[in-house]
């Protein structure tokens, strides 16, 4: 039995650099050396700007993409060389992931109760109560299976496709949830039911959720743990409280000082140019220079130097 705080995924040292272009191959650093752990029954919130490297994390930990260098221990087993279709769909049944666009991740041709039975023979799940199981998912997410089991996806709003996923999750019962940019579809009225939803289940069923967002005070609000994210480093890392009371990195302190009250966009952009930021962080790394990653205080880690500014 895996205790709370023992990790049940481990990335070391994550980097997965894009290339693009055919003749002229540029190179995109999407994610440098990222380490962190998700844990049972905590939300670990990934916090960083658009393109920081965010939605190539959660890719990376579903599989979806590989890295280039580090690996990915999943309850201490290295998945990243894992290959073939039953292994990847073995890995499937413990992990899945909800994305942005809900839309996306359904067939439009399917009815609900066609999706949900697919899960079954996808995943070779044995039950002789299946409709029970659907059933008994679909109201852990405050969705009433009789009015939706009928439904066409585009009957249906993107907060009850979120869910659905999330439903979907349970009935697979699976360690890890990845959560990328879930509700910025959703209106304000339906948000805070999801993310109340996600946080009840990741407590209830003793779930790790990576909750993936670009917004600060959701991150706070909602999670046990931060990584905060920038241009594919991990500046810094640890409990959410101590990240958000006593933030050590320049990077995240300029964060914080431009959020403005809950409920307000929030665009960094007002504040600081993007040119200013990458002096600030810079100049940290160079006065710091051979100290790569420092704990300040328990769980609270904090980048003070790049390796390549080492030396
Ligand atoms: P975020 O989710 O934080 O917005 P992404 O992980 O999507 O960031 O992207 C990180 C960086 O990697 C960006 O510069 C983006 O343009 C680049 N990138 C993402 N996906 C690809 C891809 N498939 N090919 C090339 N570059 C990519
Ligand atoms: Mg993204």
């Amino acid at each position: 039995m895996r205790k709370n705080n023992e990790p049940i995924l481990e990335a070391k040292d994550l980097t997965k650099i894009y290339s693009s272009g055919i003749i002229n191959k540029e190179y995109t650093v999407a994610v440098n050396n990222a380490s962190f752990e998700l844990y049972p029954g905590k939300v670990t919130s990934l916090v960083g700007e658009s393109g920081s490297g965010k939605t190539t994390i959660g890719r990376l930990i579903l599989k979806l993409t590989e890295p280039n260098s580090g690996k990915i221990l999943f309850k201490e087993e290295d998945i990243t060389d894992i290959e073939g279709r039953s292994s990847k769909k073995d890995y499937y049944r413990q992990i899945q992931g909800v994305f942005q666009d809900p839309f996306s991740s359904f067939n439009p041709l399917f009815k609900i109760n066609r999706v949900f039975d697919m899960v079954f023979r996808e995943f070779e799940l044995e039950a002789e109560n299946k409709e029970e199981l659907i059933s008994q998912s679909l109201q852990e997410v405050n969705l009433n299976p009789e009015r939706i089991l009928d439904k066409y996806p585009h009957q249906l709003s993107g907060g009850q496709l979120q869910r659905l996923l999330i439903a979907r999750a349970l009935l697979l019962d699976v360690d890890i949830l990845v959560a990328d940019e879930i509700i910025s579809m959703l209106d304000a009225s339906t948000r805070m039911g999801v993310l109340n939803l996600l946080v009840d289940i990741c407590r209830d069923k003793g779930l790790a959720v990576l909750f993936i967002t670009h917004d600060l005070n959701l991150g706070y609000y909602l999670s046990d743990d931060t990584l905060i994210l920038h241009e594919g480093n991990l500046v810094e890392r640890g409990a959410t409280t101590k990240v958000y009371e006593n933030p050590r990195h320049p990077y995240t302190q300029m964060l914080f000082e431009s959020v403005p009250d809950i409920e307000e966009k929030w665009d960094r952009s007002e504040e600081f140019i993007p040119e200013q930021i990458t002096e600030v962080v810079e100049e940290f790394y160079q006065n710091n220079r051979e100290e790569g990653y420092k704990e300040v205080e328990e769980n609270h880690y904090v980048l003070m130097s790049l390796p390549d500014n080492i030396g």
